[in-house]
């Protein structure tokens, strides 16, 4: 197995395919995608591309921790690559407070950065389900890695996909599937959980757009070249005059500036952006005028569910660094620590809470692949992966003592990072009012 995962990780190398698409193949559904979208009964919507209209009626349900055999070869390989590639760089990543750009070129070799882009423009063509386990697996070596693959995947790719012009599509998918990376440029420093009140504006010209204003809080953007940017084009019709644009780096006037210094997922990059009159062609109109906040809501729904896939990720690889400690390496008073009750009870719960967020987050994703309505779902995902990734990634620290919270393993940066879930994409107490304001509709007569 270990020979196979080995050759795996060296497609570009050997000019091979990249882990996705062998994920795929050792799965045996190396196949067209058509093919591949078949429904198998093995999970109720094992392989679907999320626009694939489909009927689940007449398929057997099937435990939500199920995976289809190209997601769990997904989530074996994945894993595997997140502890021989950036585990030994992670540490050192969080105190340089900097993305190691190899980690950034393996990502793209191995098939991570486009994982939903359909093999035409250049992706892996696998399902959204398949970027969630991903974005899991590498939350639980690193979080920050995942925040990557997560921002670039479930909002930059899938703006492109579902909203992008033909034009768009093929000058940007290719280059996002193997060498760009790509930010989601949203929030402000007056618009952050009030979104839509941002005050960067673009301005139609006879061959384009300008756009003027700032950015705050942009995840990815050392490292990208291409933005996804929301501004409004028609500030007299309030929100209903937002629209997204692509704005590329080394465009004349748009400047990434302060980079943040940070808490937690510290070699994830943070910028403030700044655009003086950015001239943009007017190919780079992101679907429509006027639809950008629809674009925006929808876009942040679905990632939701990485953000949450993340925090699962990041509860359960600080349960596991702990626990491994607990029950092979301390004693104490002649006993392995993780062998007193007092330990065990409190192990037992947090791996609990882990697989009830766990079945909240692939719920909400199976939903979604489904076509069913998934935004309660995915709001209730994210509150409680976040919740939950607090509370184990905290009571893990306390497990290992003094061993917990010293900046040699990484117990005390999975801690650290999960305050983050906390806060993007949509902060807590935002998931709440969704949830509150769904539940209500529901049971308002
Ligand atoms: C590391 C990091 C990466 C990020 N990446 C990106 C990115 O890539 N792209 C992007 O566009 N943005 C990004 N963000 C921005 C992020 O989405 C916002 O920080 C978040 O939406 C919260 O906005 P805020 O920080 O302005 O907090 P505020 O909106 O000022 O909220 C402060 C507090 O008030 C509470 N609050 C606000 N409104 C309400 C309400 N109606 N009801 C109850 N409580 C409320 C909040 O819950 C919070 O506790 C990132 C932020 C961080 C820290």
């Amino acid at each position: 197995m270990s020979s196979s995962f080995t050759r795996a990780l060296r497609p570009a190398l050997r000019g091979g395919r990249c882990l996705a698409q062998r994920a795929a193949a050792r799965s045996g559904v190396a196949r067209p995608i058509a093919a591949r979208n078949a429904i198998r009964p093995l999970s109720t919507t094992s392989s679907l591309r999320s626009d694939d209209p489909v009927d689940i009626s007449e398929i057997p349900p099937t435990p939500i921790s199920h995976l289809s055999e190209v997601e769990a070869a997904m989530a074996e390989a994945v894993s595997k690559f997140a502890n021989d590639v950036i585990l030994p760089k992670a540490r050192d990543m969080d105190e340089a407070e900097t993305m190691d750009p190899t980690v950034v070129e393996q990502l793209f070799e191995q098939g991570l950065m486009g994982v939903e882009i359909p093999e035409e423009y250049g992706g892996a063509g696998m399902n959204f389900t398949a970027a969630i386990v991903g974005i899991e697996e590498l939350a639980r070596v690193d979080p920050s890695v995942s925040v990557m693959v997560d921002v670039h995947n479930t909002l930059c790719n899938t703006a492109l996909l579902k909203y992008g012009s033909e034009h768009l599509k093929r000058t940007w998918l290719p280059r996002l599937a193997t060498n760009t990376v790509a930010s989601f440029c949203l929030s402000e420093p007056v618009s952050g959980s009030d979104a839509f009140a941002m005050h960067t504006k673009a301005t139609e010209t006879a061959d384009g757009f300008t756009i003027s204003g700032g950015k705050m809080w942009i995840t990815n953007s050392i490292e990208a070249d291409f933005f996804i940017v929301f501004a409004n084009l028609d500030p007299a019709k309030g929100y209903r005059g937002i629209t997204a644009f692509v704005i590329e780096k080394g465009t004349p006037g748009f400047e990434i500036a302060k980079k943040e210094k940070k808490l937690g997922i510290r070699a994830s990059s943070t910028c403030v952006l700044n655009f003086d009159d950015v001239k943009i062609p007017k190919e780079n109109l992101l679907g429509e005028r006027g639809q950008g906040y629809k674009y925006a809501i929808s876009l942040l729904n679905e990632g939701r569910i990485g953000i949450a896939a993340q925090m699962t990720g990041l509860a359960l690889g600080a349960f596991e660094n702990a626990v491994r400690y607990v029950w092979n390496d301390r004693r104490q008073f002649g006993s392995l620590v993780g062998e007193f009750q007092g330990m065990q009870h409190q192990i037992a719960q947090s791996y609990t809470e882990i697989a009830a967020a766990r079945a909240l987050v692939y719920n909400a994703a199976r939903k979604k692949e489904a076509g069913e309505d998934f935004v309660k779902d995915a709001a209730m995902a994210k509150l409680y992966a976040s919740q939950v990734a607090g509370k184990v990634s905290g009571l893990a620290v306390e497990w290992m003592g003094g061993m917990g919270f010293v900046r040699e393993g990484l117990a005390e940066k999975f801690w650290r990072d999960s305050k983050i879930g906390a806060i993007y994409e949509g902060t807590s107490n935002i998931q709440l009012n969704t949830i509150a304001k769904l539940l209500q509709k529901e049971y308002t007569s």
